[in-house]
């Protein structure tokens, strides 16, 4: 026979599988937690002006945006980004004072 013909065993799988999809649900916020969490993370724009920065939208040498560890990449490449310090866009070219990088 199988658990079908037996409403005792019938009764106990059921109440497993409410416990199994109970937990499911339950964990849902903790699964959705580390993408809020990353997203959190993620730094904000800056707020410096570029002027008080002497931001520049092309390189000084080898020095860019693109290279600096302040620099929050685009869409693409060759899209402008962001910075954590300096406000609004910023291209992947462009350069300033508080540049953090090794070219
Ligand atoms: S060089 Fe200046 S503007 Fe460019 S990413 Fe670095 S800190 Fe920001």
């Amino acid at each position: 026979m199988t658990d079908s013909f037996n409403p005792v065993i019938s009764r106990r799988l059921m109440l497993r599988h409410i416990a199994v999809a109970a937990g499911a649900v339950a964990s849902l916020p903790l699964l959705a937690r580390p993408a809020l969490a990353r997203a959190d993370a993620a730094p904000a724009s800056g707020t410096a002006a570029k002027s008080a920065l002497q931001y520049q939208d092309h390189p000084k040498g080898t020095s860019a945006c693109a290279n600096c560890a302040n620099y929050i990449p685009g869409k693409d490449p060759k899209a402008d980004g962001r910075c954590i310090i300096v406000a609004g866009d910023i291209s992947p070219k462009g350069w300033c004072l508080a540049y953090a990088g090794n070219g």
